[in-house]
């Protein structure tokens, strides 16, 4: 018999679109020994995340805690649990999350009208408003940061007219949660949904949620069970409340794992945090606009920590380019998806990678790489130009420079 080495991967920067590299603090806090699910330090603990996510998601919600499984599922057990065979639902489509959230309210058997915008674009308020008038809609289901493209999805229009419809609106954060503002209550979002590992500095794994009355109204009031035990929010509720039922078995380490990330991202400050993306993801896109490299799509309406760029023409083999600086230089930057596929480049700096030390680190390697397949760059200014680019922003505002 022959038994395999040990799995000891390398340290890799993941400067793609998700995952991140994880917080050192999170990862120690995963290695700490396992306590039995009902142990009353455990139970503190899960009350603790819950408390410590209704702050990181400015929100007074009872029913906010972590679903147990990657960030899609807390998106399906939303969803699964508020639609019911033939509900209506908008879904706003600019990505593939959008296609995500289509899939999903189509397998929960609701009617799905599609508000669509091309690629790279925003979805206009007034599409909604549109759609919103055929009428009896049960939610409105749109994607905060479309990682597919890169877009910060404007969201204010669109939760008026929800209310002023009377329909629910739910919100994937998943990219956006830890890295852009997200205030729940202020912006009249009726459910959020998040992962742990974009910008909030953890792996995969674990999905906090949040949703208020109006969306318990909607779940408790089904005619039927949802379709799904696993993600049914009715059981997860009582799971994660006081009654403390018992559902599925917590995954253990992903608590502490969650519980360490929010615990770093109060700490830090939800002002603070915004801050360091945003300068960090302007310094990196000053950085590949020096090299020659051309923003995809509605910049004015990006993700600054998230900068998608287009794949020069004399580049044959982009996949060459991400392969050469995986293993040569330790980064890896993100591909796409759909029609965008194989014509941009995903270049991200979420979360703990949030630091111009990682700026630089890539700029320099795309100097070196870039040439050698075919696309000659300027060298020596992708670095001076990110770093006036960052420095703009401690001017602009001294309080934050750190
Ligand atoms: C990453 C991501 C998801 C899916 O997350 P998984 O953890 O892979 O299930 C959903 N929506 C958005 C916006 C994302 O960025």
């Amino acid at each position: 018999m022959s038994i395999p080495p040990a799995f000891d991967p390398p340290a890799c920067l993941l400067l793609g679109p998700g995952p991140s590299n994880a917080e050192p603090r999170v990862l120690r806090a995963m290695s700490r020994p396992l306590l039995g699910q009902f142990d009353p330090r455990f139970t503190q603990l899960m009350n603790e995340v819950m408390d410590l996510s209704r702050q990181v998601f400015q929100t007074a919600n009872q029913q906010t805690y972590p679903v147990s499984g990657t960030s899609r599922a807390g998106l399906e057990a939303v969803l699964g649990s508020i639609m019911e065979e033939g509900d209506r639902v908008i879904v706003g489509v600019c990505g593939r999350f959008g296609w995500l959230f289509r899939d999903i309210a189509r397998r929960y058997r609701a009617e799905v009208v599609e508000v669509e915008a091309e690629w790279g674009q925003i979805i206009p308020a007034e599409a909604v408003e549109q759609a919103l008038r055929a009428g009896r809609v049960k939610a409105v289901a749109m994607v905060h940061g479309e990682t597919s493209t890169g877009i910060l999805q404007p969201l204010d229009d669109i939760a008026r007219l929800c209310r002023e419809h009377d329909t629910l609106l739910i919100v994937d954060s998943v990219v956006t949660l830890g890295g852009s503002r997200v205030a729940v209550d202020a912006s009249g979002w009726d459910a959020c949904i998040a992962g742990l590992q974009k910008c909030l500095g953890g792996p995969s794994g674990i999905a906090p949620i949040t949703y208020n009355e109006r969306v318990e109204r909607a779940v408790q009031s089904r005619r039927m069970a949802p379709e799904t035990n696993y993600l049914d929010l009715v059981q997860l509720e009582r799971y994660w409340g006081p009654e403390r039922h018992n559902h599925h078995t917590a995954p253990t380490s992903m608590v502490y794992a969650l519980h360490e990330a929010l615990r770093i991202v109060v700490e830090e400050g939800l002002d603070q945090r915004v801050e360091r993306h945003t300068r960090v993801g302007r310094a990196m896109g000053a950085g590949l606009e020096a090299l020659g490299l051309k923003p995809f799509g509605d910049r004015a309406h990006g993700l600054p920590f998230l900068n998608p760029v287009c794949v020069p023409e004399e580049i044959a083999d982009e996949a060459a380019v991400r392969g050469e600086l995986l293993h040569d230089w330790g980064i890896e930057i993100g591909a796409a998806f759909g029609p965008l596929q194989g014509k941009i480049w995903r270049i991200g700096t979420l979360g703990y990678n949030a630091r111009l030390d990682n700026v630089r680190r890539l700029l320099v390697a795309l100097e070196q790489v870039l040439p050698r397949h075919g696309f000659q760059v300027p060298l020596g200014q992708a670095v001076a130009s990110a770093e006036a680019a960052a420095a703009e922003r401690f001017a602009a505002d001294p309080a934050i420079a750190r």
